[in-house]
């Protein structure tokens, strides 16, 4: 693997620097020491440029992660590019549902760092959402309760094939997101009404329920204060700005930034200079809106969302979402759902969710919105991310690097903080090895007819 380690110099030329880190291929999941980046200080007047395109999940955690860790004396400009803002693709419709593991309850690949860093990222978006300027037009009150609802999820056992392989992927859960198994009893004091087909459940207390939107635009303005700050602080300048404008090439950057970080979800492939050049394929999923009438009994306060064949995703006692439905190889990324989706989305998830909820009858659709997923290929991992610098994929010698955070599946809320916050060490110490190969094995696979959109 040959040296990234490169800074621009103030005549926008790219001179060598020398890592101080130990031996790179051992610093996988350690960060780059402060050394790494420290010896591009004596460069305090050039302005390090990063274009992020996309503002989901990927774009604002490598933003927050960027600005976080990008040195006191660097100067730092940030522009996001997203043609419809912030959270215009599937991170803004997804489900929201966060927990670190399998539908069969094991815990996925790196699951533990995994939650640990989404934690954080909650947290500052939650911090950020109760700041004295948000300018949401929506009260501060009201935003922080809707970013996360903490009232857990319950998984029920739906297939007594796999009950012992479930029974045994409970012992290794994580202590700060738990697994228990309940009997129907104790799955009834939970959620009445709940119906478990083989009297079992796995409940994950911890496990939340993200108001994708709100929490996107929290992390947006926890990026504004971090600016804010460090240019009170530091000597140097930080700037952050959102552009919404479409991206119709990557040679529109060249030239103008130091490193451009593409995150443009399942759209990504639309870009010519990848089209067919990345094992991803894509897979719209729909989402159905309910309302229970206000003078019915509504789903209890602290009673769990659901995770099943379908899942139901509590929004408060009157509403709920339900989802999702996977229609492979589609190449629809509008939000809008016709009539007709609706009701066939409705007819496919409905009887899912009634057998574990009979109550769902009673609640009315008001409405659906749907997402394109960028679904990675399956190693014996599970389906990782796809990380890296392509300069190597576009195949062009640039002076501005080109890296990929893509292929988030239907995982992204789990995989976005930990990511991003390895995509931006890589992109400050110019080094792809600090994300680990597991993630950057991608390139060596040969993309197929149908990853072509
Ligand atoms: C129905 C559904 C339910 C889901 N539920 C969950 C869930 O419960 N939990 C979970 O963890 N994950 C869930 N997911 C998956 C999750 O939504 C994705 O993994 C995640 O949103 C991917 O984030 P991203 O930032 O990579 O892409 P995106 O969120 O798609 O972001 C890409 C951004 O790029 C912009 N863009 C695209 N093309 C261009 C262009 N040419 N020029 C400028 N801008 C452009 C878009 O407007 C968008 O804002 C769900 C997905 C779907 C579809």
């Amino acid at each position: 693997m040959k040296n990234l380690n490169v800074w621009p110099n103030p005549s926008g030329r790219i001179s060598p620097c020398r890592s101080t880190s130990p031996t790179l291929s051992l610093v996988r999941f350690v960060p780059p020491s402060p050394s790494s980046v420290r010896c591009h200080s004596s460069l305090t007047h050039h302005t390090f440029r990063c274009a992020v395109l996309g503002a989901g999940f990927a774009g604002l955690s490598v933003v927050w992660h960027l600005l976080k860790q990008s040195p006191k004396e660097l100067n730092l400009r940030v522009d996001i590019y997203d043609e419809v803002g912030i959270g215009g693709g599937a991170s803004g419709i997804s489900g929201g549902l966060l927990h670190p593991y399998s539908p069969k309850v094991k815990l996925l690949w790196e699951g533990a760092q995994c939650w640990k860093e989404s934690m954080e990222l909650l947290r500052v978006a939650e911090e950020a959402s109760v700041s004295k300027d948000y300018r949401t037009g929506e009260s501060a009150d009201n935003m922080e309760a809707f970013i996360a609802h903490k009232r857990g999820i319950l998984r029920p056992a739906t297939d007594m094939k796999n009950m012992i392989k479930l029974n045994d992927n409970v012992k290794t859960c994580l202590p700060s997101c738990r697994v228990q198994t309940l009997n129907n009893g104790e799955a009834q004091s939970l959620l009445p009404g709940v119906y478990l087909p083989f009297n079992t459940a796995f409940y994950m207390p911890e496990a939340l329920n993200i108001n994708s939107g709100h929490y996107l635009q929290a992390l947006f303005r926890g990026c504004e204060i971090l600016v804010k700050e460090s240019s009170s602080l530091d000597s140097s300048q930080k700037q952050l700005k959102l552009h919404i404008r479409s991206v119709d090439r990557l040679s529109e950057f060249e030239g103008e930034y130091d490193a451009v970080i593409v995150c443009l979800g399942a759209k990504v492939n639309m870009l010519p200079e990848l089209s067919g050049r990345l094992p991803l394929r894509t897979c719209r999923g729909v989402i159905a809106q309910l309302e229970l009438h206000e003078d019915m009994k509504g789903y209890p306060e602290r009673a769990p969302s659901i995770l099943s064949d379908a899942w139901i995703a509590v929004q408060g006692s009157h509403s709920l979402n339900l989802g999702s439905t996977w229609e492979w190889k589609s190449v629809n990324s509008s939000p809008n759902v016709s009539s007709d989706e609706a009701a066939k989305a409705l007819d496919e998830l409905l009887p899912k969710a009634s057998t574990i909820y009979p109550g769902i009858k009673d609640w009315v659709f008001t409405g659906a919105r749907a997402g394109l997923r960028a679904m990675p290929p399956l190693t014996t991992l599970g389906s990782l991310p796809l990380l890296g610098c392509i300069n190597d994929v576009i195949g062009i010698n640039q002076t501005c690097k080109y890296w990929l955070f893509g292929g988030l599946g239907s995982r992204g809320l789990l995989y976005h903080a930990w990511l991003g916050n390895l995509m931006a060490q890589a992109v400050l110490s110019f080094n792809e090895e600090v994300i680990p190969s597991e993630l950057r094995s991608w390139k060596a696979i040969e993309p197929k007819c149908s990853f072509l959109l």
